[in-house]
């Protein structure tokens, strides 16, 4: 699948995970973000950076830097799971498994309805290796 297909699928079903979030203050994001992140990654809040006329958290190899339309549990999981995963995993089926294993692992949605909400946006993600309804055994 080419990878811009890819993005606009996650980006797609973000927007629906977001909308299942309350927003949280800045402490408690880099409290979650720190726990899950490599120590030497830093999360602050800032601008954010231009993408399609919005404003988006992102990650730069240093720090994560989410924007205020960002602050939700699963933004800086995204962040943190492009920082584990990579950049040359963009947001294909590696940074996939890593950021779903973060949602379930976090708390911030279930293992099946994360399922449910992938299939609804046409999203796979090898379900054998998340075990999305196992998320404390997840590896
Ligand atoms: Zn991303």
């Amino acid at each position: 699948m080419k990878a811009a297909v890819y993005t606009r699928r996650v980006y797609a079903m973000e927007k629906e995970l977001e909308r299942m979030q309350v927003s949280l203050p800045m402490y408690a994001l880099q409290d979650i973000g720190q726990y899950y992140a490599r120590d030497e990654v830093k999360i602050v809040a800032g601008r954010g950076m231009k993408y399609n006329g919005r404003l988006l958290s992102y990650y730069d190899g240093e720090k994560i830097v989410l924007a205020r339309n960002g602050r939700k549990a699963s933004v800086v999981l995204h962040e943190v799971a492009h920082s584990l995963a990579g950049f040359a995993a963009g947001h294909g089926p590696k940074f996939m498994r890593h950021y779903c294993r973060l949602l379930v692992v976090a708390g911030v949605i279930g293992g099946y309805a994360l399922e449910a909400l992938l299939h609804k946006y046409n999203i796979r993600v090898p379900v054998k290796q998340i075990r999305l309804d196992r998320g404390s055994e997840v590896t």
